[in-house]
């Protein structure tokens, strides 16, 4: 086993070489649950669209718009493939996970949920998919039950099914949360959804790096990512979403590409998904995107996953040999998905973060865009670690040691 996690330390190191920022300075970026670095191969394959392929794709009968249209779609394509979906109509392109969260509430939600009606969410939920529920919720005159996670951070079957009624007509949820790192099994909700007859809609912000989600084994009705937490650029995401429903919902933004046809009285909408894509669209995020799936096929879900286990349990090891530092949630690093939220004893998060960051130690302190999360869990914020592919021992031996050295600067003795 020892053989393995030393191969893997090796690989993890050459990868970190594909990524161009690193050799600008020394640092360790451990934020990548906010953000991830980009690839030569993405940033390349983006250099060669706007040197080669750039023009406004869909509409012009030229060459190169031709080739602008073909790399557009073979991006859908990728994601596609990348999802599971069954066809590539079901994947709509938007800017990011909130986008595309906020896709599926305006349309879906003002569609096809009317007063009185519930929802179901986690309490822990990143407030992209929070606030477009509660908005329509407000809008609408309906019901929102909060789920509670257990010590784990889990939501339990139990929990689930004693909210569960037939008038709930919607359940949103992460399938990992950005603040506890920890999976909840979709499957099983999905399923417990569709038995009552409502939908399912799932953010994959957190997930879709760390593990191979496949939206036809998951059987959820939405699911929606962001490009730039993939290795890809930011300013590209997708939503998955059935084909069935995608059809029967009324589109998002109105303007160009997203019609039929149209006469000074109405219009009608295009097919899908140009339905739900208004306006010039993002070539070149989406070539990147394409890059950095063919990037993630190459280094494989097998190593990321098995990686960031072995190196969320070298960080959380580390960390539980500190006096005063307390995570978060689970204590198996399984059950982080690379991702390791902590308070220390009298230490306000800002304070933690400007000390990680005057020892190049790039974490995010706050409250992660999950205040209701952080008022289930009595505290106002908290310090996060997150890993991405390319994380080596070193940078978390810089972590720990930077982290041992926090209560002291802020002059607390032992
Ligand atoms: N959901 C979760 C779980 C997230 O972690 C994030 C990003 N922090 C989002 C949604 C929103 O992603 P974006 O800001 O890229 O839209």
């Amino acid at each position: 086993r020892n053989g393995m996690e030393l191969a893997r330390e090796e690989l993890a190191k050459k990868l970190k070489e594909d990524f161009p920022i690193f050799k600008t300075g020394s640092f360790a970026y451990l934020d990548n649950a906010a953000t991830t670095q980009k690839p030569k191969q993405v940033l390349e394959a983006m250099e060669h669209y706007y040197h080669a392929e750039n023009a406004n794709p869909l509409r012009g009968l030229y060459e190169l718009s031709l080739k602008a249209t073909e790399a557009y779609e073979e991006a859908r394509e990728a994601v596609a493939k990348f999802l599971n979906a069954k066809e590539s109509a079901e994947i709509i392109f938007v800017r990011n996970a909130t986008e595309g969260l906020n896709l599926i509430a305006y349309t879906y939600g003002r569609a096809f949920l009317q007063e009185g009606d519930e929802i179901m969410l986690p309490v822990s939920e990143h407030h992209s998919n929070f606030i477009p529920w509660q908005q329509l919720a407000k809008e609408k005159g309906l019901k929102l039950h909060f789920l509670e996670p257990n010590e784990e951070g889990i939501i339990t079957e139990e929990s689930f099914r004693a909210v569960l009624n037939p008038k709930v007509k919607l359940v949103a949820m992460a399938q990992v949360s950005n603040v506890l790192g920890n999976i909840q099994d979709i499957k099983l909700f999905a399923k417990l959804t569709h038995e009552i007859g409502a939908v399912f809609v799932c953010d994959g912000a957190q997930s879709v790096p760390h593990t191979k989600v496949d939206v036809q084994d998951l059987d959820v009705d939405f699911l929606a990512f962001s490009g730039h937490k993939l290795y890809a650029p930011m300013g590209i995401g997708a939503v998955y979403g059935k084909k069935e429903l995608l059809e029967k919902m009324p589109p998002f933004l109105f303007g160009g590409e997203m019609i039929e046809y149209v006469t000074k009285e109405g219009a009608t909408w295009a097919e899908l998904p140009h339905k739900f894509e208004a306006g010039t669209v993002n070539v070149g995020g989406a070539v990147g995107l394409t890059a950095a799936i063919s990037y993630l096929d190459k280094v494989g879900f097998s190593f990321i996953e098995e990686r960031e286990a072995e190196l969320c349990a070298y960080l959380m090891e580390g960390m539980e040999k500190i006096p005063h530092v307390h995570i978060v949630g689970s204590k198996d690093p399984k059950r982080h998905h690379g991702i390791v939220t902590f308070t220390i004893d009298g230490v306000h998060p800002h304070d933690i973060a400007a000390i990680f960051n005057s020892n190049q130690v790039c974490v995010r302190a706050g409250h992660h865009c999950a205040q209701p999360l952080m008022k289930f869990l009595g505290t106002p914020s908290t310090t996060r670690v997150s890993l991405g592919l390319y994380n080596t021992k070193e940078d978390v031996d810089a972590f720990l040691a930077a982290l041992k050295t926090i209560r002291g600067v802020m002059g607390y003795g032992e």
